[in-house]
């Protein structure tokens, strides 16, 4: 590996980034003493990926100066890779991906094979999703014992007490996705598998729609639930009820979410690997079984270019675009590279990895960008910009991606894959592009996360631990100092309420442009989610937030634009729903 260059800058941490390095990143001796600093992990990380570099004869990059690179845009808050390669990389774990999909199979055998593989992935900072569709229903017969099947619901619930028991030990909760096809004849059960609060607390579930499903729900039709294994038809079910019954649970609860399973199987790059199942626990990356993939995510916020504000198109200027392309390029490396570095718990895992090469490269910062140019997330320029900000993520994203192809080769899968199938490519990767939450990295970028607006202009946020940060947005105080408008009266008001719509004595375009997840009018969340997905590989990571007023029929809506516009998923959450929440305004603290 690289040697630390001697003059290699320290990097300039962020007000929170320090607190949450030293609780779960900074590497630690066993006695728990802290054995690194910042410097020295970020070294770590880009050094021990660039030196991945020299294996490829054809590498127009040159190990030393690419560590050096990578160093760069990782410490100048840039691009960060997903939490498990900060942790991981030049240890001897060495495991560097974020998410994982298990096959749970309908045997004894498979079921807790499943639960040993996602112990070991929770372990290393990994997140599982699965799906229990093939599980026999409830009450069929044990055709080895006579007795009869307990049902995937039931199985779920070892899942997660499993989960439970690693996350003492580990480097971070795992977290879980649980999916059941919506034609599984338990899908009732599941539907209200988390109506007691704190039951299934490891999991998100979500039902998998399928593409007849929703031609049922239109046509207010019956359709058929389906004993997994046999084909039996056990039921049939009016579609429309389901339908309200799962736009009343989120209503509810936020949960159960929805995916579009035969729509994310459309975009299934590798159709011959078999069908994809499930996605991650956010839901941003759907896998094929034994698929694991790692993401990273650029920090849009480092790109601006001030002045432009008032440029009837403040992006065309107010974008360092020759810089964005730049770090795009060189992230689509960095992501190709944590492929080669990564051990995974089970050789099934590398070899479907090493197949299909995926990886998932997005954004976070861009509510911070938007407050930058001075654009609203709530209105059209602000949905042209989300759209016109990926297609170039995606479109670079796809160019370096090929270039890696021209001195690697393709991904191994890739004369199967629909992109030579298309005459498209030929590309290193299956995936390029995802967008995920990135919970933690935004906070040690000290950005906003992924493409969420805003939570609140200044909140306390609840960290790990029960530790707790309060953050004033630097872009809104910007804005305040500027205009002369900054108090502490204004401060305190502020604190207490989260937004400012309500202060009529800030001016109309102020609060025009800052305004936050509850402010935005949910079909906006919606049409957001909608423009990154258009040029997005996998999928997209949103929570579609809604006042606590809101109506079912609201949801209802949602959902189904969410189907029309070409969402992948969705997640709605109606504020206060649950008595838990990881963020949270001043109000009632
Ligand atoms: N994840 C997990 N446990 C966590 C947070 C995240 O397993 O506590 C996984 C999960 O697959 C999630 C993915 O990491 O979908 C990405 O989450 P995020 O972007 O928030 O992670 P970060 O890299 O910011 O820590």
């Amino acid at each position: 590996m690289p040697e630390m260059p001697k003059n290699l800058p320290q990097p300039q941490l962020k007000p929170n980034t320090e607190v949450v390095l030293q609780k779960r990143y900074l590497r630690k001796n066993l006695d728990g003493q802290i054995v690194e600093t910042p410097r020295d992990l970020f070294w770590r990380v880009a050094s021990s990926i660039a030196v991945e570099e020299e294996k490829y004869e054809g590498s127009s990059q040159k190990c030393p100066q690419l560590a050096r690179d990578f160093y760069d845009i990782m410490t100048s808050w840039k691009f960060l890779p997903n939490s498990p390669t900060l942790m991981n990389a030049g240890t001897d774990l060495g495991q560097l991906s974020a998410c994982f999909v298990l096959p749970v199979g309908d045997s004894i055998e498979e079921i807790f094979d499943a639960v040993k593989y996602a112990a070991m992935i929770h372990k290393s900072g990994g997140g599982t999703g699965f799906s229990f569709s093939r599980l026999r229903p409830k009450d069929s017969r044990v055709g080895s014992t006579g007795g009869v099947a307990s049902g995937p619901v039931s199985f779920l619930r070892i899942f997660n007490t499993a989960t439970e028991q690693i996350k003492q030990g580990g480097t971070r909760r795992g977290a879980n996705m649980g999916i059941l096809r919506v034609d599984h004849p338990d899908i009732l059960e599941f539907i209200g598998a988390k109506e007691k609060e704190g039951e299934f607390n490891n999991f998100n579930l979500s039902v998998g729609l399928t593409e007849a499903f929703m031609q049922a729900v239109e046509k207010d039709e019956h359709y058929d639930l389906v004993s997994p294994g046999n084909g039996e038809v056990m039921k049939r079910l009016p579609a429309r009820e389901i339908f309200d019954l799962l736009v009343r649970k989120a209503w509810l609860s936020g949960d159960p979410g929805i995916v579009f399973l035969d729509r994310i199987n459309r975009d299934n790059p590798t159709p011959d690997q078999g069908d994809i199942e499930s996605t991650n626990p956010c839901g941003e990356q759907p896998l094929l079984p034994f698929e694991a993939c790692n993401l990273g995510s650029i920090n849009l916020s480092c790109f601006h270019v001030p002045g432009h504000e008032n440029d009837a198109d403040p992006a065309a200027k107010g974008i360092d675009w020759d810089e964005l392309r730049r770090v795009v390029h060189l992230g689509v490396r960095f992501l190709d590279n944590v492929i080669d570095a990564s051990r995974f718990p089970l050789d099934r895992i590398s070899e479907t990895v090493r197949k299909n090469r995926k990886i998932g490269l997005g954004v976070m910062g861009f509510a911070d960008l938007l407050f930058q140019l001075g654009v609203a997330y709530d209105s059209q320029q602000g949905i042209d910009l989300g759209e016109r900000i990926m297609a170039f993520v995606q479109e670079e994203g796809h160019k370096a991606s090929a270039v890696l192809a021209q001195e690697r080769g393709p991904f191994p899968a890739y004369e199967t894959s629909m992109y030579a199938r298309r005459k498209l490519g030929p590309y290193r990767n299956a995936t390029v592009t995802t967008i995920a939450p990135t919970g933690t990295l935004s906070i040690i970028a000290g950005c906003s996360s992924g493409v969420e607006p805003l939570f609140a202009l200044c909140f306390t946020r609840n960290i790990l631990d029960g530790e707790r940060l309060v953050e004033v947005n630097p872009h809104f105080a910007a804005a305040l100092e500027d205009g002369g408008l900054f108090s502490h009266e204004l401060m305190d008001a502020v604190v207490a309420k989260g937004s400012i719509q309500d202060m009529d004595y800030l001016p109309a375009p102020m609060r025009k442009v800052f305004v936050t997840a509850m402010d935005i009018a949910p079909v906006w969340h919606l049409r957001m989610q909608a423009a990154f997905q258009r040029h997005t590989d996998n999928a997209v990571s949103k929570t579609v937030n809604l006042l606590n007023s809101a109506t079912e029929q609201d949801i209802r809506e949602i959902y189904w634009l969410a189907y029309q516009e070409g969402c992948k998923g969705v997640t709605v959450y109606r504020d206060g729903c649950k008595s838990i929440q990881v963020l949270a305004t001043g109000e009632g603290q």
